[in-house]
């Protein structure tokens, strides 16, 4: 991209609700506010919809599930749309990358290269697991004259509740599996970050997604989040968002004997060994936290480097940080946006205060303003963090990275694993012996050697411990979007 055509913020025309493939306005008229963090104002309103109103998208998408074309539809015309909609996804970059620029504060050129392509490929995938994979088996029993037909059949409706970060991809993430098994969709997206959302109805519809198939509801999680998940014509939850929030929505999920995946928080451990190609580490340690602001569930969030290369390391890694370029999200020198939103803001200035008080700053830890305006947290590091403080132990959702001394193999796997968390993890060493035997040890869903921040639709993706269970992309998150059963025939 030349300095000629850099993204303009757009108009957007405010948010309705999308129920039954009709958009509209939420029916007592109440809406909210979304805005944008680098200019701190207000880019559009949103609908709020009422639990009546998300109970009419249940029914909707039940209706489609039961009664309407997608339920019934054979899988190689569900895949046909779904590869529809990968194309129109990749025809909207542009559109899809203003937006999350203003609404989250994701660089442009990051959402367009790297995101993009990632969400329009999950569609690929699971369209083309939807045309192989629907399969069964034939069995025999115990009796001559018996046979076992187990079938692959989808779960019904389906509702994914997704975080303020990542908005577009971590929708994608469970809404393509469980398009391609059969499944219908309520989505409620976080009431922070509704845009693209908004406009990924758009491209359901323009798709030819049949009505009903996917429905979008706006507004609070406490109301209509909790009704989707306490509703019975509801058969799972797909939850991408905080511990607490989660275990809320496993409880209140009982009554009704939810299916659900958890996608949770992280305090991710990076850890850094002497026989490492040091810069490149760095680089890793680098990206691993700073990448969308910090804002990132997977965000190498602790970082652990053996003592004798450690100075080194800290100071290499602090000067890096130094050097971030904050800025507009839409401007393409910007490596470092805005936090996405005042609340988020201050909850990680806090930190910053207590990492003041228990450990050694050597980078950042103040704010910035662009043009007068912008909610810019400096890309901060702590040295001499120990692995009990507050920093270390809470996810801080930001660009804050303490960095913790070790000793040897057994004192890193220690610190590494001694946290609720298990999200991610990442080990930088010359060693690749090393290296797996560690990725062995590590209670994590994700190891990364010598790199961070590597994903692909067929890489299945999700925690260990606190950060949930189930897993999302590859063939087992469409898996779990699926239930078996088995039909027993007597031949006589
Ligand atoms: P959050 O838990 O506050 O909200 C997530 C979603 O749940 C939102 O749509 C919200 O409106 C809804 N919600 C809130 N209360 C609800 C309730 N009682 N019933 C039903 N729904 C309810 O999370 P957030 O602040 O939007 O996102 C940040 C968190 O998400 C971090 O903890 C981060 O680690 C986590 N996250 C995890 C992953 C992962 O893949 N494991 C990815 C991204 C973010």
């Amino acid at each position: 991209m030349t300095g000629l055509d850099i993204p303009r913020r757009k108009t957007i025309a405010p948010g309705q609700l999308l129920i039954d493939g009709h958009w509209r306005d939420g029916a007592s008229g109440e809406t909210t506010t979304t805005s944008d963090p680098t200019t701190e104002e207000v880019i559009t309103t949103i609908a709020k919809a009422s639990a009546e109103e998300a109970g009419e998208a249940v029914e909707a998408a039940r209706r489609a599930f039961e009664d309407g074309p997608w339920g019934r539809m054979h899988h190689e015309e569900r895949a046909k749309i779904l590869f529809r909609v990968a194309d129109l996804l990749d025809e909207r970059a542009d559109d899809f990358a203003v937006r999350e620029a203003m609404d989250m504060g994701m660089p442009y050129h990051d959402f367009r290269d790297t995101i993009m392509p990632f969400c329009s490929g999950l569609f690929r995938f699971h369209g083309a697991l939807a045309m192989s994979a629907l399969d069964g088996s034939y069995r025999t029993s115990y009796e001559r004259d018996i046979r076992i037909l187990t079938r692959r059949e989808p779960l019904g409706v389906v509702a994914a509740i997704t975080p303020f970060n990542f908005p577009l991809t971590l929708s994608v993430s469970k809404i393509a599996p469980a398009l391609a098994a059969g499944n219908t969709i309520v989505h409620k997206p976080a009431s922070d970050t509704p845009l693209t959302a908004l406009a990924l109805g758009r491209v359901m519809l323009d798709a030819g997604l049949p009505d009903g198939a996917y429905n979008l509801v706006t507004g609070g999680g406490g109301t209509i989040g909790d009704a989707l998940v306490r509703d019975p014509r509801i058969d799972k939850i797909a939850f991408t968002g905080s511990t607490a929030v989660g275990q809320g929505i496993m409880r209140s999920g009982a009554e009704t004997m939810k299916h659900l995946t958890m996608e949770l928080g992280g305090k991710s451990p990076n850890i850094i060994f002497a026989d490492a190609d040091i810069d490149a580490a760095v680089q890793a340690a680098f990206w691993g936290i700073f990448w969308n602001k910090g804002e990132v569930c997977v965000a190498g969030s602790r970082l652990l480097v053996e003592r004798t290369c450690y100075d080194e390391v800290v100071e290499k890694l602090s000067r890096l940080a130094e050097k971030a370029v904050l800025g507009d999200p839409l401007d393409p020198a910007t490596q470092v946006g805005p936090i996405a939103s005042r609340a988020e803001y201050d909850k990680v200035l806090g930190y910053v205060e207590q990492g003041k008080q228990t450990a050694r700053l050597t980078a950042g830890g103040g704010t910035r303003r662009i043009n007068g305006t912008g909610l810019f947290i400096e890309p901060t590091v702590f040295a001499d963090a120990t692995n009990d403080i507050a920093i270390s132990r809470e996810e801080i959702f930001g660009p804050v990275l303490p960095v913790i001394p070790f000793d040897d193999e057994e004192d890193a796997i220690r610190i590494a694993i001694d946290t609720p968390y298990g999200l991610a993890s990442g080990i930088q060493t010359g060693d690749l012996g090393r290296g797996l035997r560690l990725a062995d040890r590590i209670k994590a869903g994700t190891v990364w050697l010598n790199t961070w921040h590597k994903y692909h639709p067929n890489a299945p993706f999700g925690g260990y411990k606190m950060s949930g269970y189930g897993r999302e992309q590859g063939r087992e998150a469409w898996e779990s979007y699926t239930q078996y059963k088995s039909i027993w025939a007597n031949l006589n």
